[in-house]
């Protein structure tokens, strides 16, 4: 039975990164393509407005918590989730599984260019690691069909999507019976990261829960859509105190 934790609607799993991992391992040798997302605070914000996003997350197979905000959330409501599993954290460690048995990936997303510089960081840092092929993120829907092609020529096991949110979960969900492979992550920028393109917050943000506030200095034009984050935990503190359903 999965062991889910409801926060504000979302059904995140009540599981550390270890755990996570060995999940995403038993994905692997399961029937069936398995749905994997990883929302923070703004994307929790966007399903309670998108109901489309909200379903889609009901029916994913693993969501773990991306973010200090949804780990606090998960405190105020009374039901504390045990660690944040970030997307970027939680692939860079699947490369790790990938050393003792064979993983081939596939990398879906991010601007032209970027997916092929990720994949060539990720085989040179994690040996063990096969890239079993690579499209950038910016196609037009008539390419869909030959990208699907791509992606089950290649035998990959894990697809990783970088799209964006909601439009990786989306892609995801619309294409799942498409497609064959194992596991599709959703993983927001993380090729980005990979590719060298984008650097991680400073552990001193990573380990505080400050990781919102390095991304507010980097990148200020997110400040509109970073406003959801203390809305969610006002939200949530107004549901333990009952003053909201
Ligand atoms: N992206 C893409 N196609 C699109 C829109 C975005 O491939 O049509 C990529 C973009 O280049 C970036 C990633 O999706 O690599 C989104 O990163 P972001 O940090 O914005 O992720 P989010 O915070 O939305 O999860």
């Amino acid at each position: 039975m999965r062991d889910v934790i409801d926060i504000m609607g979302v059904p995140i799993d009540n599981v550390t990164m270890g755990q996570a991992l060995e999940k995403l391992e038993n994905f692997l040798s399961e029937d069936g393509v398995h749905m994997v997302f990883t929302p923070n605070s703004e994307i929790m914000m966007a399903a309670r407005r998108d109901p489309e996003l909200a379903q889609i997350f009901k029916q994913a197979h693993m969501l773990v918590a991306d973010g200090a905000g949804v780990v606090l959330a998960s405190k105020i409501l009374g039901t504390p989730l045990p660690e944040k599993v970030s997307g970027y954290d939680l692939v860079k460690n699947s490369f790790s599984i990938a050393a003792r048995r064979t993983i081939r990936y596939f990398l879906l997303g991010a601007k032209p260019g970027t997916a092929e510089t990720a994949a060539k960081n990720i085989m040179r840092d994690y040996p063990g690691v096969e890239i079993a092929g690579c499209h950038h993120g910016y196609f037009k829907p008539e390419n869909e069909s030959a990208i699907i092609d791509a992606i089950n020529r290649s035998h990959a096991d894990i697809l990783l999507v970088a799209l964006g949110a909601p439009k990786q979960e989306k892609w995801i969900y619309k294409h799942r019976n498409e497609l064959n492979v194992k596991v599709c992550i959703g993983v927001g920028g993380s090729l980005d990261v990979f590719a060298g393109n984008v650097s991680l917050a400073p552990d001193f943000f990573r380990n505080n829960g400050l990781e919102w506030l390095y991304r507010l200095y980097k990148e200020p034009w997110r400040f509109k859509r970073m406003l959801d984050l203390p809305k969610f935990i006002l939200l949530a503190i107004a549901k333990r105190l009952r003053l909201v359903k």
